[in-house]
């Protein structure tokens, strides 16, 4: 579905894929009791002025709430960023997304699509139906982000502050302003319609033939994420040792084990990912840490992903598995 809801020469598109930006309660008051992924984007758009010279144009590619995200799904809204990228009066994207995993959709469309153009993800802590939403702010905010000029890279933008995909996390369960960029710190601040930079965009790089791997998949590698903790043992990554020696059809190929600290295991979990990388499965250390990155050290026996979060990791083990032909 597409619409166009205002006129003038260069247009942003704004891509929906449900969340509680697009939640419904059955009262006002309720902040929390309510269904994501029900109100169309089309519907996500009224009441917000385009910048001047500026269509907006809605899709909805999916309506679901975020923590149901899938591979399918990914595939379809990088082939619809592709689509609309490719056009020469597209000044950008905007995605209206759940709070939830978009941190994650951010860092696949980075690693995917490395985009010239602004591809800005947004979404809300309240549902459309609250007394104060917070929907309209951001989406306003994110679309003035998709037409700075220079601005590139996806980006993701909640509470006025704009966050790089390679940084992004989301750190509050409640607050309006759930997301942070670590160490990094913001990208960008949207201040009544002008964005004030801090620091570099995302940059391009040559994607194109991960793209096309990726949406012509028909399935995702298999990666798992394991969490070392007090008392962790080895006995989950045997089991997928061995399910994938049956040659179980969608046996794990690849293992993220969120370390404690600088990337450290509990010596019993170490010594089954330690198997488990000698049967085949790549094995990736990430922190389970919130701020810093790992510093390897030359006789780590498994490998990191230096500033990476798990979910982020895991993203990047299962793309790096397909394209290696998984
Ligand atoms: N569960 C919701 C989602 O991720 C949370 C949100 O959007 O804030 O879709």
């Amino acid at each position: 579905m597409r619409e166009i809801i205002q006129g003038g020469t260069r247009r942003v598109v704004v891509l929906g894929t449900g969340g509680t930006i697009a939640g419904r309660a059955s009262h006002s008051g309720d902040n929390i009791g309510y269904t994501a992924g029900q109100v169309g984007v089309a519907d996500l758009l009224g009441g917000i002025d385009a910048p001047e010279g500026t269509t907006l144009i809605a899709e909805q590619v999916s309506q679901i709430d975020s923590k149901d995200m899938s591979f399918e799904i990914w595939q379809k809204l990088a082939q619809r960023c592709a689509h609309w990228l490719a056009k020469a009066d597209v000044a950008g994207i905007v995605i209206t997304h759940g709070t939830d995993t978009l941190e994650e959709t951010a860092y696949f469309l980075q690693a995917v699509l490395a985009p010239s153009k602004p591809v800005v993800l947004t979404c809300a802590m309240r549902p459309a139906t609250a007394l104060a939403p917070d929907g309209p702010q951001n989406v306003r905010d994110a679309i003035a982000v998709a037409g700075t000029p220079g601005a590139q890279g996806v980006v993701a933008v909640c509470a006025g502050t704009v966050h790089s995909a390679f940084d992004v996390q989301k750190t509050h369960t409640y607050r309006l302003d759930a997301f942070g960029s670590g160490d990094g710190g913001p990208l960008a601040y949207v201040e009544e319609g002008s964005v004030r930079v801090l620091r570099n965009w995302p940059g391009p790089q040559a994607a194109a033939p991960l793209f096309d791997r990726v949406v012509s998949a028909t399935s995702w590698p298999r990666v798992e994420i394991l969490v070392s903790h007090a008392g962790a043992r080895g006995a989950i990554v045997d089991a997928l040792v061995v399910e994938r020696k049956r040659g179980a059809v969608d046996a794990v190929q690849g293992l993220v084990l969120a370390a404690t600290g600088n990337g450290t295991l509990h010596h019993e979990l170490e010594a089954a990912a330690l198997r488990a990388q000698a049967e085949g499965i790549a094995v990736v250390r990430a922190t389970r840490c919130t701020q810093g990155r790992i510093l390897g050290k030359p006789n780590d026996a498994l490998r990191d992903p230096g500033s990476l979060t798990p979910v982020k990791a895991r993203i990047a083990l299962a793309l790096e598995l397909l394209s290696a032909g998984a």
